[in-house]
């Protein structure tokens, strides 16, 4: 893990990129910062998280980062060991994360359910699309453990993705008052809360057919596993959607939740019929 401090002072903002070893957005923008030396208000504490996953060109050496939180010092997993070490580094601070998918091409936010506060205060000042309330999926992610607010930068190892990262992290640093300008945007991005994971079985090959924050209604085909087509058996919104950004699952289906900071959405008649539940 590479830790440098921009300014002086103990740090109660941090920026971490790497936390993935195949996503160099996050780690272009971190390097940016280290590299141009700007003249911060506030101390800023600089991560480049999994360098040895990174080395490798892989998503992570023996266990994902972002599921193993908060580690475990002694443990015989190189993750499980840095993030204990990272929570330690993360303490006190506020935090922006920087991540890249296979989903989508431009930045949105992820957020644990009991950091929406956190999101409030920070989204507004960021270039976003959404804003994704992870909902019941937060075991042994950051989001969980960290005053933290993920972004999910555009497609992995895109110059688009390194290029959004290093705007994203200006926005940040001046939300939290350690860069000057900075000013909130009216509050119109879309929240979305995941409900479920959408599974995905072994084939031959896999498709979607659907775009990612679009209402797919029911009866549409959303995806296809082999020879199978997959048919939406209510309405839902795909998150974190993609053929093959995930070994198991397809990504999520959400509910839109309504606008950050805004008055909530009343729940779509046909996507939560009365009795079902889900989770
Ligand atoms: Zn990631």
């Amino acid at each position: 893990m590479r830790i440098e401090q921009l300014g002086d002072g103990e740090p109660e903002i941090a920026v971490v990129g790497g936390i993935h070893g195949d996503e160099p957005c996050g780690v272009r923008a971190v390097e940016h910062l280290i590299d141009t030396q700007p003249d911060v208000k506030r101390p800023v504490k600089c991560i480049v998280a999994n360098e040895e996953a990174l080395d490798q060109g892989t998503r992570y050496v023996d266990d994902d980062l972002n599921r193993v939180f908060p580690g475990d010092p002694d443990s015989a997993s190189h993750e499980r060991r840095l993030a204990s070490r990272l929570l330690a580094e993360l303490r006190g601070c506020r935090v922006l994360s920087m991540h890249s998918t296979q989903s989508y091409a431009n930045p949105f936010a992820v957020v644990a359910d009991d950091g929406l506060a956190v999101a409030e205060s920070i989204c507004p000042y960021l270039t976003l699309d959404a804003v994704i309330d992870a909902g019941a999926f937060t075991e042994g992610r950051l989001v969980s453990y960290a005053e933290v607010v993920e972004v999910e930068c555009g497609y992995q190892g895109s110059e688009e993705a390194a290029a959004n990262a290093v705007a994203i992290c200006q926005e940040f640093l001046a939300a939290v008052g350690a860069l000057p300008g900075g000013e909130p945007r009216t509050s119109d991005v879309p929240l979305y809360r995941l409900q479920h994971l959408i599974p995905k079985g072994p084939a031959s090959g896999y498709e979607v057919f659907v775009t990612n924050f679009e209402r797919v209604a029911a009866g549409e085909a959303y995806a296809a596993a082999g020879d199978e087509t997959l048919i939406a058996e209510k309405p839902f919104y795909p998150v974190l959607m993609s053929p093959y950004g995930y070994e198991d699952e397809f990504g999520y289906a959400a509910e839109l939740a309504g606008k950050l900071g805004g008055e909530p959405t009343r729940p779509d008649p046909e996507q939560r019929p009365s009795g079902a539940t889900e989770s």
